[in-house]
């Protein structure tokens, strides 16, 4: 492809986004196919000659667009957001012209560069102490991960080499896997399945903590832990807490747990993957509280804060903890300039790393503060809404509390009417959504998603579900 094709095919291809966009809604949301149906629309082998782009071109409609969710469809409520915006597609377009691996400062010193600044703006917008800034004295600083799964990698990774030296420190001569077997970590039974994981990446023992009745990890139940743990000659290293759990929103009390944690000197880490992007509305800034006592904090802004998928910002208190679990130096990544300005390789699991700054660069100064926060309200406003249909219909009830833009809700009776109610729904087809389960309760959510979504769309979502448990209601009596 020549430059000439290149601008004819980029301008097509820049329409063929506008109008996606422009008339999604008369699309379904949920795509009508079958396990398998690619297969029948594409050839077994890849060309040995060049096609024409025409060719390629004419094949989204053919062959992907029947398979696609709809994340960006008005009527998806299902799991979280993910953000889709045009101030992020631009910055994408650039950051893949760009193209460069920015591991090293030295590899590309804006890529580092602009990340570092564009960190700090953002740990500033959402009000974090001085201590994650880079312009802090100490070691601060922020890292844009690719998801908010390995942030938690690599807080566990980086808190179990801190805490084994420090076991072997007091325990000369003893090895690595011996040492490994004295630590243990934490979590709650409401945190999302990736801090589990990293447990097992880890190899380190780990306990699921219980919550009280708001799914809130408490203080005292990790204190409680903690001192059975230590008698039995364990060393507690690390506690993942959560704010805005995966299944129903709820937050964990990171003040008890940050105190508790600062006490008993264990790393703290908090995932707000969800519910982060809230804290640049000063009125939801206070559910942080609790961020001092962390060593390390992550959310997405790839999924409420309108910067496209992947964009998972992490701050540490101390990166060079971090750095020194991840540090190998071979010749051909050394550089005249070391010191000076972080290396992020040493910041996360892979090597290679995209110039994902710019989209979040692009997103705040083209939104900016208050257009990012005026999106952030407006989706809370809108599950205020759907949440006043479920309140004011007495055969249903709301599980949990609506706090964000999400709402758990159920048909008051059995798990087994629930689940047909969602089955029903999501092969109706006209609004999709997903359910969980807490502690046993069975119950939908519905999140909303899309700055596409608005008033009527949230009357339409409840004539459905409305209607669809009229249906249900009638034919089980
Ligand atoms: C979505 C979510 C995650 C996972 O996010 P990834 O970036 O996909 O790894 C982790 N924790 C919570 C609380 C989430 O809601």
């Amino acid at each position: 492809m020549n430059n000439e094709e290149f601008e004819a095919a980029g301008q097509q291809m820049l329409k063929y986004v506008i109008d996606y966009h422009k008339k999604i809604r008369e699309r379904r949301v949920l795509p009508d196919v079958k396990p398998g149906f690619m297969r029948k629309l594409l050839p077994d082998h890849a060309p040995q000659t060049p096609e024409k782009w025409d060719q390629v071109y004419k094949d989204i409609e053919r062959v992907v667009m029947p398979g696609v969710t709809h994340w960006h469809h008005p009527h998806f409520y299902a799991y979280f957001p993910t953000a889709n915006s045009y101030p992020a597609l631009l910055a994408d377009i650039l950051s893949d012209t760009i193209a460069c691996i920015g591991f090293t400062w030295a590899s590309c010193p804006s890529c580092t560069e602009l990340e570092v600044i564009v960190m700090d703006w953002l740990a500033k917008v959402l009000d974090l102490p001085e201590r994650f800034l880079s312009t802090s004295p100490g070691f601060g600083g922020g890292v844009i991960q690719g998801t908010a799964s390995e942030a938690t990698l690599v807080a566990v990774l980086s808190a179990r080499t801190k805490f084994l030296n420090r076991i072997k420190e007091k325990n000369p001569g003893m090895e690595d896997g011996v040492a490994l077997t004295k630590l243990i970590a934490y979590t709650s039974r409401q945190s999302h399945s990736s801090v589990e994981r990293a447990y097992m990446i880890a190899l380190v023992k780990y306990r699921i903590l219980e919550t009280d009745e708001k799914q809130s990890l408490r203080g005292d139940t990790l204190k409680k832990a903690i001192d059975e743990d230590r008698a039995k000659g364990l060393t507690p290293f690390f506690i993942c807490a959560t704010l805005g759990t995966t299944s129903s929103c709820a937050f964990d009390n990171c003040k008890e747990i940050g105190l508790v944690s600062e006490q008993e000197d264990i790393w703290m880490h908090i995932d707000a993957a969800y519910a982060g992007s809230s804290f640049i509305c000063p009125e939801y800034r206070p559910l942080l509280d609790g961020v001092e006592h962390a060593d390390s904090f992550n959310f997405n802004p790839h999924k409420w804060m309108q910067v496209t998928f992947d964009c998972s910002t992490m701050w540490v208190k101390n990166s060079k903890e971090i750095s020194q679990a991840f540090s190998v130096e071979p010749v051909y990544l050394k550089h005249e300039n070391e010191g000076h300005m972080p290396d992020y390789r040493h910041w996360h699991v892979p090597l290679g790393r995209r110039f994902r700054s710019l989209k979040l660069w692009f997103v705040l100064r083209l939104f900016g503060v208050k257009g990012l926060q005026d999106i952030i309200r407006e989706d809370i406003k809108l599950a205020h809404k759907f949440e006043d249909y479920i309140r004011k219909d007495p055969r249903f009830e709301i599980f949990g509390e609506v706090i964000m833009a999400l709402v758990c809700f159920r048909l008051k009776g059995s798990n087994e009417i629930n689940e047909k109610l969602i089955k029903n729904i999501n092969d109706d087809g006209r609004i999709h959504m997903v359910p969980s389960n807490v502690d046993g309760t069975f119950f939908l959510r519905l999140s909303v998603c899309t700055t596409r979504t608005k008033n009527h769309d949230i009357d339409f979502a409840w004539k459905v579900v409305s209607e669809l448990a009229d249906n249900l209601l009638k034919t089980n009596n």
